[in-house]
């Protein structure tokens, strides 16, 4: 298991990690296998989507603020339930399937750390088991 750290820069965003999943899984040797990102946050979340236009991630962050609104009658008293919301929507885990000890990502596609309170410094924890 090995845990990376992700600075974040805004309250949300989407950081592109998959080049540091890439790194992670060549130093774990693993060549056929699971790769597992797990995000240990309840304000945060991981996914995987398009990396090509970066529009997308401003696309996704729209539509999650569209569907989870800032002026719901919350109760949490912390006062960031909506990024509690889209924590969960979004998911804190993913697998990528290891092919010859690479991430059998379509072409389009990268991993992205999904930051819902930040910004902030959180741990992505990664484990490629074969
Ligand atoms: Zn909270």
């Amino acid at each position: 298991m090995r845990t990376i750290e992700v600075k974040t820069q805004a309250r949300e965003e989407l950081v592109d990690i998959t080049a540091r999943v890439r790194e992670e899984l060549v130093s774990s040797g693993v060549k056929d296998g699971i790769c597992h990102v797990y995000v240990p946050h309840t304000t945060a979340a991981v996914t995987i989507n398009e990396n090509a236009d970066p529009s997308v991630k401003e696309d996704i962050l729209m539509a999650l603020r569209k569907i989870v609104p800032d002026s719901l009658p919350y109760r949490h008293s912390e006062g960031n339930s909506p990024a509690h919301v889209k924590a969960c929507l979004i998911g804190s885990s993913i697998k990528v399937i290891i092919d010859e000890g690479q991430l059998a990502l379509g072409t389009w596609q990268g991993i992205f750390f999904c930051e819902f309170d930040g910004p902030r410094s959180r741990s992505v924890i990664i484990k490629a088991s074969s």
